[in-house]
């Protein structure tokens, strides 16, 4: 057994990370300035978007993303309950309902073929989840949203370094939202980015993230002299700051190097694993990349007489620390007494939801801590 506990979503900070910080705070500007402007102009290149607009979180880009939509009370909003509480929190927060189609059993992502039937005259918009990192079917989708008038707002926490049929995510729907929380594969503490093709939203994303007052009001106070502002809009304190940025620059410069290295973790688990009576996740469909933020196994709860739960115990007491991606959003409490839901109501998301377990995945594991990882689950799980 190890000696050290190995914690999952540990970020992989480096010198320059920390340098850069440094430098900002040295700088004197610490709020939304120019490390965030270099840092969306990084990304919007990197993704291939017109535009690229940094806010404190996914979760604000996501509730950005709905306001600019014009989703609100009385909409529908078309997501998969197998995604973190904030994909459909954000939809409630602007008075609109999100409504829950399931998930593809393999793949984990919402199931193109029932958003169909989920459509009605109230729906708004579908906002698919890349879960885990691997693109929704996206043809498909997009061709719902065109044959209904429907936005796509696409959930990309998961997904920066993923594409589909040659198109990287982030340029396909009409809004892509992003996520540097500190587990994910660029981090920045907290911080989330929105791109888009659409200039009239990006002003508006970018307006309604501080305050909704009119452009360029974080210059207000520099050397060019000072300008006045107008609010224009009852707007939200979403606004990144330079110090997030910092941590975002070296980040998203590294971010190709960081994936490959998550893409080697990612094969030596698929062998290492290989005989044991858990799934391992599918293949990547082809013409995709997948963005490998989870390696989410799922526990076979009658040949190894374990529930999940127990597993990751076990796992625990070895020293190894694992996370759940996700219990079915649908049976959280909110959600099971607002819209009446009860178990059987997704069941691909509830079987996942039952038996996922993600693997340590850090672009920072050592060869030998994804030993341990192989070590300890043939130990728990193992006949
Ligand atoms: C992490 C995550 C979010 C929220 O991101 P924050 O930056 O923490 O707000 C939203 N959706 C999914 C699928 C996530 O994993």
């Amino acid at each position: 057994m190890r000696d050290d506990f190995l914690i999952f979503g540990s970020p992989a900070l480096e010198e320059d990370d920390i340098a850069e910080v440094v430098a900002t705070l040295r700088s004197g500007w610490i709020g939304t300035g120019p490390r965030v402007a270099r840092f969306e102009e990084m990304f919007r290149e990197y993704v291939g978007a017109r535009h690229a607009i940094a806010v404190n979180s996914c979760t604000a880009a996501l509730h950005l993303s709905m306001v600019v939509s014009g989703v609100g009370p009385g909409d529908e909003v078309i997501t998969t309950p197998m995604t973190f509480c904030a994909t459909a929190n954000a939809v409630l927060h602007t008075g609109a309902v999100p409504v829950f189609v399931d998930v593809d059993p393999v793949t984990g992502c919402i199931d193109p073929d029932r958003i169909a039937s989920a459509v009605t005259e109230r729906t708004k918009a579908i906002l698919p989840v890349h879960y885990a990192g691997r693109p929704c079917e996206m043809d498909r989708i997009q061709a719902l949203a065109r044959r209904h008038s429907l936005l796509v707002i696409e959930d990309a926490a998961h997904a920066i370094e993923a594409a589909y049929h040659g198109r990287k995510i982030g340029t396909i729907g009409q809004l892509t939202c992003f996520s540097f929380y500190v587990t994910k594969n660029v981090v920045t503490a907290e911080g989330g980015m929105v791109t888009t093709d659409d200039a009239e939203m990006a002003a508006k994303i970018k307006m309604y993230a501080l305050h909704g007052m009119s452009k360029d009001a974080w210059r207000r106070f520099s050397d060019e002299g000072y300008k006045h502002y107008e609010v224009t809009f009852p707007g939200f304190k979403y606004n990144m700051t330079d110090i997030q940025a910092a941590l975002g620059i070296h980040q998203l410069a590294r971010v190709d190097r960081n994936w490959k290295r998550r893409d080697e973790i990612w094969a030596q688990y698929d062998e290492g694993l290989a005989a044991l009576p858990l799934e391992r996740p599918a293949p990547s469909a082809p013409g995709t990349v997948h963005a490998r933020h989870l390696y989410t196994v799922l526990i076979d709860t009658k040949a190894t007489g374990k529930s999940r739960d127990r597993v990751l115990n076990e796992l625990i007491r070895l020293n190894i620390g694992t996370g759940v991606h996700y219990t079915a959003l649908h049976l959280h409490p909110y959600y099971r007494e607002r819209f009446g839901f009860a178990e059987g109501a997704f069941p691909h998301a509830e079987r996942i939801g039952d038996r996922t377990l993600s693997l340590p995945l850090s672009s920072k594991l050592t060869n030998d801590d994804v030993k341990d990882v192989i070590k300890a689950l043939h130990r728990v799980c193992g006949a």
